[in-house]
């Protein structure tokens, strides 16, 4: 039994407990297949109560799992025995519409920084769920809508206040501890605790020309064959992604249409709006499209649009990695892969990385996937009550291995939790994952924080 209560005291926030009421709520995470038991889960208000739970942890020799928006498809937000920091009641966001910057804390999720920087015809590059948090996507890189346009996620920030593994607080910038500031731009959770993020914002919408174009599954090779040379000409205003899979029921969707196996690019067009008329125009007509929903659609309609395909507490298998260009083999492996999951919910996304995400120089973050041309996540999904485990796990590293010969690193985002430590280093190049277990070293040469896709350090 830990000694908690001089603890509790101590907290301006709630501390939880195994036979607390809402203790289960607290401990789960979006990943259903997670399930694990903490000894104590620290809900902070704030900084202070970071600082409070880490030095409380170390000195009772616990575990420390860090939460953001507990979306890591890992589960790493939470563990068995230790404490769980848990930011997620930390969701503040100021927005500078003058300096066009936003300070957000670290438990805050997308919709939060959408909701108000929307305000004022801001954004900055985040995830295309909006209910994933700002902290782990944050610092693993993030992809995005806008990143064609305006950079990663991590090369909008500016700087962050972080708790470091001795229960320090620093600020990290270009200006003040610059290679922590490099470490966490790409380098996860492995640092310290960040309490608060500042970010540089754009001019975005409020209307975009934005959503999906359906094809039969039957046009896969058409389709992506067009598609490549689309996309190789593309503006760096469109953002694009696909998915493979079936057309999920929602309320846009015809209902003769749910359920038909499809394949799907949503667009995101950030330039005007006749501007991107012209520019969508022609994968709009390509073939035979069974459904387009591309319309001009407010911002935030947009980065909210998927959020029910992926609830909280279904169960999630991934296997992802960076791609390059798409060749005629790699639409091969699609067309023969893709649509042979057993659950109807199982699917797969490819993100288009290029423009602003290759123009910065590979040395400039930590982040090591500039150079890739796609990202594929291979998505295992099935509900609790659905007899899908073992075949759509199955199905995902089938499809996984079949990418085998045109694998490029992968995102460390990504990782499942039976990826291993080598697939860390997949997600680094060698120079980057050895500066990384420096900096590591030199901010937490003990591995307190090592719950998370973990940087050794080198002692
Ligand atoms: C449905 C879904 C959609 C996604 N879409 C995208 C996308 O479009 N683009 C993209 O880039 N990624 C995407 N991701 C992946 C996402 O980036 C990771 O899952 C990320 O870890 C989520 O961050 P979180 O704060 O919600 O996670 P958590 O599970 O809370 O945290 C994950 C890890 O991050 C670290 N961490 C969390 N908070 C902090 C903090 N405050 N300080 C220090 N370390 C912290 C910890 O190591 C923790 O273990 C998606 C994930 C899901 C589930």
């Amino acid at each position: 039994m830990v000694p908690v209560n001089d603890f509790r005291e101590t907290l301006r926030g709630t501390l939880i407990l195994p036979h607390d009421k809402g203790y289960h709520e607290a401990r789960a995470v979006w990943n259903g297949t997670i399930d694990r038991h903490p000894a104590v889960i620290t809900k902070c208000a704030g900084t202070s109560d970071v600082i409070t739970a880490v030095n409380f942890a170390r000195e009772h020799g616990l575990e420390i799992a860090v939460r953001g928006g507990g979306h890591n498809v890992a589960g790493t937000a939470v563990c068995d025995d230790g404490i769980v920091i848990d930011l997620s009641a930390m969701r503040a966001v100021w927005v500078d519409p003058r300096a066009r910057t936003a300070r957000v804390q670290g438990g805050a999720l997308w919709s939060d920084v959408d909701h108000e920087t929307q305000a004022h015809g801001l954004a900055t590059t985040g995830g295309i769920v909006s209910h994933t948090g700002v902290a782990g996507l944050t610092l693993g890189g993030g992809i995005g809508w806008l990143m064609r346009k305006h950079g990663l996620t991590a090369d909008n920030l500016l700087s962050a206040d972080v708790v470091t593994a001795d229960g320090k607080f620093i600020r990290a910038s270009d200006d003040e501890h610059s290679d922590l500031f490099w470490a966490l731009r790409g380098g996860g959770g492995n640092f310290g605790i960040v309490t608060s993020f500042e970010f540089a914002l754009h001019p975005v919408g409020p209307t975009v020309l934005a959503g999906p174009v359906f094809w039969a599954a039957d046009d896969t090779a058409d389709v992506l064959r067009f598609y490549r040379d689309f996309a190789r000409d593309a503006p760096d205003e469109l953002g694009t992604v696909i998915r493979f899979g079936t057309i999920p029921p929602l309320p846009a969707v015809p209902e003769e249409l749910h359920w038909r196996p499809a394949m799907a690019i949503n667009t995101c067009y950030t330039g005007p709006v006749d501007e991107g008329e012209h520019v969508l125009r022609p994968l709009r007509e390509h073939g035979t499209p069974l459904l387009d929903l591309v319309s001009p659609t407010p911002y935030l309609a947009h980065q909210g649009g998927l959020d029910s395909t992926v609830p909280h507490g279904w169960h999630y298998y991934w296997k992802s990695t960076n791609l390059p260009e798409l060749s005629d083999d790699l639409i091969d492996v699609f067309v023969d892969h893709a649509y042979s999951a057993e659950s109807p919910r199982s699917y797969s996304v490819i993100f288009h990385l290029g423009g602003a995400v290759r123009r910065v120089p590979d040395d400039a973050t930590s982040y090591a996937g500039r150079h890739a041309s796609h990202n594929i996540n291979i998505n295992g999904v099935w509900r609790p009550d659905e007899d899908f485990a073992e075949s759509d796990t199955e199905w995902t590293r089938e499809f996984f291995d079949a990418l085998e010969p045109h694998r490029e690193g992968v995102y460390v985002n990504f990782l499942d939790a039976d990826d291993g430590t080598q697939r860390v280093r997949e997600s680094y190049s060698e120079d980057t994952y050895w500066r990384l277990a420096e900096i590591k070293t030199e901010y937490d040469p003990e591995n307190v924080f090592h719950l998370n896709q973990n940087i050794e350090p080198t002692v």
